[in-house]
């Protein structure tokens, strides 16, 4: 399948790592010293404290190289992390990566990988300042580390959110887990009848959202703009209910979300009523949108309530115990985290 292969044994470490970053720049005044040396030299913006984030991406567990391109990846390797960085209200400044490859990986391939970790890296200005390379007898790990900036006194935690709060959402959910779907789909189909062309036409959207997601950067600038600081903050990469079941329990408050609140992609909805599926379960357990979660004042209402990037999708109340799912038709039930089994519509 490749046009062409040169085996990593070839180059040798030192020749790989040269030519993954052959060409970088830093860009970032507090980066004094990128690649090259033992140790990347960063300086701190005056007034600022350090935000530091770390994700590991094993191959069979994190992502399935059969439909995952190796440079959406490496995009989303650095952007689920950036997406951290921005859960506490901070901007994102420098990343490293840990890369730990097996020798059915050619030079071209690395630098596919690398051609995304470095595209993010453009995409949101942060400095790619170094990293490790190594062999693996078990298949593609990735290790990516984030580094990010902010003042003291705009850091939003988990904890912050008080009775009375709203809680609200940036764009839309579900989107990504039904991307996974699609992707899962056509993986049995091709398992079956090996030739077959994948269904993907008209699910563009939705597998952009599951292979390629974005980091929030602009939500937390947004925030910034408006003089809106959330008194606590998460980004879903495990679904609304989770994420929202976070903020209540690390608050020592309850949590009500209302069904018909919950921003859905039509194209989410479709997709999600053809394979069976309840679109509001995928926007609630599905997972890996990568929006933020916060809450905000109540006198903050009107900042948010026409606001094209928000939804407001409930409210934290006094008791502990309460954790309320209010359906479409009124009904009361209890807000679970789900995880990505017992999505169908059945159970
Ligand atoms: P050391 O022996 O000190 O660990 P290396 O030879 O592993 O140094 O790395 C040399 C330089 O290349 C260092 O600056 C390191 O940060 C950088 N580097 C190594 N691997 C990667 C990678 N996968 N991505 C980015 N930078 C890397
Ligand atoms: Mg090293």
């Amino acid at each position: 399948m490749d046009a062409e292969r040169t085996e990593i044994g070839t180059l040798g470490e030192f020749g790989l790592i040269s030519e993954i970053t052959k060409g970088l720049e830093v860009k970032r005044e507090e980066t004094l010293l990128g690649i090259g040396d033992d140790a990347a030299l960063l300086k701190m913006k005056e007034g600022y404290q350090t935000l530091v984030s770390t994700d590991l991406l094993c191959e069979g567990i994190h992502f399935d190289l059969t439909y995952s391109p190796l440079k959406h990846l490496g995009y989303k390797a650095v952007v689920v992390n950036l997406s951290d960085i921005c859960a506490m209200n901070g901007v994102p400044t420098q990343v490293v990566v840990g890369l730990a490859l097996s020798n059915r990986f050619s030079v071209e391939a690395v630098k596919e990988l690398y051609g995304g970790v470095r595209l993010a890296c453009e995409r949101y200005g942060v400095d790619l300042v170094g990293g490790d390379t190594t062999s693996s007898n078990s298949g593609l790990m990735l290790s990516v580390t984030a580094l990010g900036q902010v003042k003291p006194d705009q850091v939003t935690l988990r904890n912050g959110a008080t009775a009375g709060d709203l809680l609200v959402v940036s764009g839309e959910l579900g989107g990504a887990y039904m991307g996974l779907q699609i992707l899962e789909r056509e993986k049995l189909v091709f398992k079956e009848a090996p030739g077959a062309q994948p269904e993907l036409d008209g699910h563009e959207e939705l597998l952009e959202r599951q292979l390629k997601p974005e980091a929030r950067t602009d939500v937390v600038e947004e925030l910034a703009k408006l003089e809106l600081l959330p008194t606590a903050m998460i980004d879903i990469s495990d679904g609304l209910a989770s994420e929202a079941l976070h903020i209540a329990a690390q608050s020592g408050c309850g949590v009500r979300l209302y069904e018909e609140k919950i921003p859905m992609a039509e194209k989410m909805y479709d997709a999600a009523r053809d394979f069976n599926l309840d679109p509001t379960m995928c926007a609630l357990s599905g997972g890996e949108d990568y929006e933020l979660l916060f809450t905000v004042p109540q006198e903050r209402f009107e900042d948010i309530r026409n606001h094209p990037m928000f939804s407001i999708v409930g409210h934290l109340t006094e008791d502990q115990e309460d954790r309320a799912l209010i359906t479409r038709n009124g009904m009361e039930t209890e807000l679970k985290a789900q995880g990505w089994d017992g999505l169908s519509a059945d159970s």
